[in-house]
């Protein structure tokens, strides 16, 4: 019975996983360095372009007696996971190890000084690059969600292979494929004779 069950809710999880939803990647520790419990992952403190996420409003308040030792234990240092990603995340060349950087657990690599310079700027952006190789920036500077307005830097949802820009927290919740899709720019398509090889066919669904 109860192994049926579990049957039951590992299918509902796979399924789950497959849907194509829009989401925003959370990067940020797990655990509250203060209490050691669940963060709440819109309370943070930031140092060094680095979100320490904690369990509470008090928490909140006592992360900041020492930033430094509290992002070192929202990140442990020898649990850095290296992305070695091959390209850089900023532009299609290759990515070298003597231009890399560790932020919030991930070591990511660049192509150049001025690409690591960059980084801190969106480091969730780019470490989504980086850790993504297949997804295509939209490259849309006006939120589809509010057209008014300006996306902002790190402001982002992914979405069928697809990188969004948006212009606040709320747009992220408030994101909708089906009403919002049509207010990003057309996407020139790649159209180069002999570009990206070995994709597998499966139609990008224009029209
Ligand atoms: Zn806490
Ligand atoms: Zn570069
Ligand atoms: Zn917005």
């Amino acid at each position: 019975m109860s192994a049926r069950i579990v049957v039951a809710l590992v299918l509902l999880l796979c399924v789950g996983v497959a849907q194509d939803k829009a989401f925003m990647p959370f990067y940020g520790n797990a655990k509250c360095p203060i209490e050691g419990k669940d963060v709440n992952r819109k309370l943070f403190a930031e140092h060094e372009a680095q979100r320490i996420h904690v369990c509470s409003k008090d928490c909140r308040k006592k992360v900041d007696a020492d930033l430094a030792a509290n992002l070192a234990k929202a990140y442990p240092a020898d649990k850095v996971v290296d992305v070695k990603n091959a390209t850089c995340p900023c532009m299609p060349k290759a990515a070298k190890a003597e231009f890399s950087t560790v932020w919030q657990g991930h070591k990511v690599q660049f192509c150049c000084k001025k690409c690591l310079g960059r980084f801190p700027k969106q480091p969730a952006r780019f470490l989504t690059m980086a850790l993504n190789k297949d997804l295509v920036a939209v490259g849309n500077t006006k939120c589809p969600v509010m057209p008014e307005e300006d996306v902002e830097a790190d402001m982002f949802i992914l979405y069928k292979g697809k990188l969004i820009d948006l212009c606040c927290d709320s747009c992220v919740d408030d994101f909708d494929a089906a009403k919002h899709m049509k207010n990003l720019p057309a996407q020139k398509a790649p159209g180069q004779p002999g570009g990206t090889g070995g994709a597998p066919g499966t139609g990008t669904g224009g029209g």
